[in-house]
């Protein structure tokens, strides 16, 4: 539809980058379009407002996209962070990248009992990243009812490492 077509229009490919091989998905374009930024937000917004109580970002992109979102949907942020970050007491859930691992954190007072939880990122790859996420949002008490995703690299099958752990319908990209 015409959202997508304004997104997809303000994301950028750049060939080898991390590494050869990759091409990395940059959505500097579409936060710096004041329409595109605002479209994104306003439509993530909308699709949980009334549902979730706070709206996780994950680091660093998944905080430009998640805090806005909270604003707008009238439900707190909390953030997932890499490992070394957060200054209170932290669960911690490593995963593993294509090379070595990485580990991401989240404060174990985030969240109340059974708050309802929205995931936010910028680009669902292999899903670890956002598996590791729903697992510290679980360890912490609270329940991930959505995971919304900008975009969605099909070709590494995210969503099939998701669904064994989340509930049908849950993740939604544009
Ligand atoms: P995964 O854990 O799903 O393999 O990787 C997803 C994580 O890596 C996300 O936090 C995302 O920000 C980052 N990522 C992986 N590939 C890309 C890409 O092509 N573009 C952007 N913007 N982020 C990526």
């Amino acid at each position: 539809d015409e959202l997508r077509k304004l997104l997809d229009s303000r994301i950028r490919d750049v060939p080898d980058w991390p590494k050869p091989g990759v091409v990395f998905k940059d959505i500097s374009p579409l936060l710096a379009d004041p329409v595109a930024f605002a479209a994104l937000v306003d439509a993530l917004a909308e699709r949980c407002a009334g549902r979730v109580d706070k709206v996780v970002g994950i680091e660093a992109r998944g905080f430009i996209l998640a805090a806005p979102v909270a604003l707008r949907a009238r439900a707190g942020f909390v953030p997932v962070r890499k490992a070394g970050k957060l200054p209170c007491a932290t669960y911690a859930q490593s995963y593993e990248l294509e090379y070595g691992s990485a580990t991401l954190e989240v404060h174990q007072d985030a969240f109340a009992a059974g708050d309802r939880v929205l995931v936010i990122d910028d680009v669902l790859a292999t899903g670890g990243t956002v598996e590791a996420t729903i697992d510290l949002i679980r360890r912490a008490g609270a329940e991930v009812v959505g995971v919304e995703v900008l975009l969605e690299l099909g070709f590494l099958d995210g969503r099939a490492r998701l669904a064994p752990v989340l509930p049908d319908g849950a993740l939604e990209s544009f």
